[in-house]
Formats: C-alpha cells, structure tokens, sequence
C-alpha cells in the first residue's frame, strides 16, 4: 500500500518500523498457560513516517511480537530491536534480557509480547505530522488482530480514534477473523476515507497452514472474515505473500486459493514470492529441512545474493497472478510486490522451484 494509498498492496518494510521504546517496563500485564507473557510497552510515537522505513506510506503496529509464530515472518528483527535498545538503555536487566530474546533469539518474538499502552494519546500526538491524503498502514510488522487484541483491545482502539479522521487512506493486513469484530467502527472509517482491508492467506490447506504458521486461525475462518467485511461494505480482499516456491506457487494451488476468494466475495486480490530476510533464515529453513529436506539447497542457492526471490522467478509468478486473477474475475495486480513487469511470453514449467529457476 503506499502511493495512491491503499490502491497498493502491503510490501514489507525494509527498515525498523518501530520507535525506539519511550519507556519499557518489564511489567506483567498477562500471561499464558503455553509461557507467552504480555508485557507493557510505553512509546511516545506510534506512527512510523515513510522517512523510517523507506515506505511511501505511515506505518502502525499495535504490538511488539506475535503469537501466530508463522515460520516466514520477518517481523522478527523488529522485537530484537526493542529489545536490545531496552537493554543497551539499561531497561531491562541481563537476565529479563535473556528471558526477552529467547535462545536462538526467534522464539521471544511468539512468547514475549509487547503491548503498547496508551497508544491513542500517543498517536493523537503524532496524527498532527500527518497531511490530508496520506496512507497509514496497520499491521505492517504484527499483526494487529492476534491473540492479545482480544483483551487488549488496542487495535480497536486505534480505530476509533481514527474514525474521526477524514480525507486519509487506511491499510489493515491481517490473518485473524477478529478483525470482522469491528466492522462497524472500519464502515465509519470508510465514510470519510479511503480503506482496504487485506485479509493474509497463503494456502487454503489447514494442515499446510498449521506446518508453516504455528498457530494462525484456520483458513476457513479467515475466509468467513472477509466474507463478512465484503457483506458490511468493507473494501476487503486477500493477500497471499508471502508464495512459497516448490510450496504454494503451484498454479492448482493458487487457483483453489483465488477461487476461494472469489467465492469468499473478495474485491481483490495480490501475491508476492517470499523474501528471505536474515531474520527469517534462522527459522524458516530448519522448518523446510524438516518437512521440505530435498528443498533446503535450492532455497540457499536462490537466496544466497539477496533476501528477495530471484528476479526470473519473481516475473514468473507476477505472470502467473495475473493470468489467475483475470480467470477470476479479479483487478490485475498493481501495487509494490507486482514490481516485475512481464517482459515476455512464460515458458512451460517456469515457476517449478525443481525445475530450473532455483
Ligand atoms: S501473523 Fe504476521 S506478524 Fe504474526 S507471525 Fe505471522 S507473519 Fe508474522
């Protein structure tokens, strides 16, 4: 999303999206029976401004962590980088340190979530640098509707201030169907502004979900979210990134996932090819080793140079997405992640990640 607002779909920023903690307390709000502990975060900003993360768009995110704990994510540097500033500011003692990164520093990111109090204040504050026109994004580096929104509420929170904005663009990606919770405050939001909702779905396969994406809802579920925020007059349709190759880029399995959005009435629909970040090798190639031994070499060979897939594979499934989103009646692919335009007629056999491309 970012340009002409939320005519784009989310692109993942590259830079930290999150303000260095105002205030970090290691308190307690709330803890888990499975170890995950809710712990107070105070900030002064909760607007990220284009200039931070190299996006042309605002940026927000309610929660430091998250529980869904998708092997993919990439957010995962973004809780270190709490973290450590924490630290480094003499937050936070060695040992909350240690308890706050975990052992191979991926896993506090699911268990250590921080919850960012009294964020209507401080984005009240921060609305003040925005200008008429501009795009905010939630959900940029957690997710806003996961498990700790149910008794935190923050998110709906920011919402309501945000309702009371006028002449804005609003982005919301998500993989909850909590989100479908607050479709009266998004139809007030959508009155006097522009909104999009990106309901986040790689595979429409529960068990391929619960392998890749420790404990995100189940994708029927998601599907009947965004079933109900279509029947509310929401602008509401899916996002499938990130594809995986050798995994989920198959064009069977893409075609049932936008045939499912189709019937799930979703107004649009965008895809882009996973982005291995450094954050997200340490715990999404052990997974595929796991389940996908004879894929682990052709990944680290097609990542080796660069975090996002390789450029022929990229154009490959940008074609790919499009021929599937005219067979199903769906807007072509125009926002960040459709940054490969075809140059060329596809060749048989293109996108099989076994073939030759990776
Ligand atoms: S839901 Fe989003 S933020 Fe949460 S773990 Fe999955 S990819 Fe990361």
């Amino acid at each position: 999303m970012g340009g002409s607002a939320v005519g784009k779909p989310p692109e993942l920023p590259l830079a930290l999206t999150d303000q260095p903690p105002n205030r970090l307390t290691a308190a307690v709000l709330d803890e888990r029976l499975r170890g995950t502990k809710f712990v107070s975060l105070t900030p002064k900003r909760v607007l990220n401004p284009p200039s931070a993360t190299g996006m042309d768009y605002w940026s927000l995110n309610p929660y430091v962590g998250c529980e869904f704990g998708c092997s993919y994510c990439y957010a995962r540097y973004t809780h270190r980088y709490v973290v450590e500033r924490a630290h480094d500011n003499g937050k936070l003692t060695d040992s909350e340190f240690a308890d706050f990164r975990g052992p191979h520093g991926w896993e506090a990111f699911e268990r250590r979530i921080f919850v960012k109090e009294q964020i209507v204040g401080a984005l009240d504050a921060d609305l003040k640098r925005v200008q008429v026109g501009a795009t905010i994004v939630i959900g940029t580096a957690t997710d806003p509707y996961q498990p700790a929104e149910r008794r935190f509420r923050l998110t709906r929170a920011v919402l309501q201030r945000l309702s009371r904005c006028e002449g804005l663009s609003f982005g919301i990606i998500t993989k909850s169907p909590l989100i479908a919770r607050d479709r009266d405050v998004l139809a007030r939001i959508q009155e006097r502004n522009e909104l999009q909702i990106h309901v986040s779905l790689i595979t429409t396969d529960p068990k391929l979900a619960r392998r890749l994406e420790a404990r995100s809802p189940i994708p029927a579920a998601r599907l009947r979210a965004l079933q109900q925020l279509v029947a509310a007059g929401i602008n509401a349709g899916l996002i499938v990134a990130p594809v995986l190759p050798g995994i989920t880029d198959s064009v069977a399995h893409l075609d049932t996932l936008f045939a499912a959005a189709r019937k799930a009435g979703a107004l649009f629909i965008h895809a882009g090819a996973l982005r291995l970040y450094a954050a997200v090798r340490d715990r999404f190639i052990p997974l595929l080793g796991q389940h996908y031994p004879d894929l682990v070499e052709r990944y680290e060979r097609a990542y080796a140079k660069q975090a996002g897939a390789p450029r022929e594979y990229a154009r490959a499934l940008a074609r790919r997405v499009q021929r599937l989103q005219k067979k199903h009646g769906f807007m072509r692919n125009e926002g960040m992640i459709d940054r490969y335009r075809p140059s060329r007629v596809p060749t048989q056999g293109e996108l099989e990640l076994r073939g030759s491309l990776l």
